[in-house]
């Protein structure tokens, strides 16, 4: 399985994984996805399964609503690198605009309807 790594754009937020070849993304058009616009990985990722190194204590998380979901990011730079689902809790989604080695929108991507199922 290809390791794929990531980072944020300051480069304070990196993070590394094993996973099955990504070919796709996914979007989602809840309240908090569609200000984002990032393109997330497909699969949800195992909390032990993703490596997090955090440089100077920038890692912030926003929660909103239920607080079900953590939606993490950079406090230097703004950039989301991942997040804990709100349909799969204790599972991540990682921003793959974050992953240099991939080109996220140069993928098939899918829609989730979050506004409408979350
Ligand atoms: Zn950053």
């Amino acid at each position: 399985m290809p390791r794929y790594e990531g980072q944020c754009h300051c480069g304070s937020v990196k993070f590394a994984f094993d996973s099955e070849p990504m070919v796709s993304g996914l979007r989602c058009n809840c309240s908090i996805c569609v200000r984002k616009g990032a393109v997330m990985s497909p699969d949800v990722i195992d909390q032990e399964a993703l490596d997090i190194e955090v440089r100077d204590d920038v890692l912030a998380i926003y929660q909103f609503g239920d607080k079900t979901a953590k939606h993490y990011f950079c406090k230097r730079c703004g950039i989301y690198p991942f997040h804990e689902t709100a349909r799969f809790p204790g599972k991540l989604r990682v921003n793959l605009g974050c992953i240099d080695a991939l080109d996220p929108l140069g993928m098939e991507v899918s829609l989730f309807d979050g506004k409408h199922l979350l």
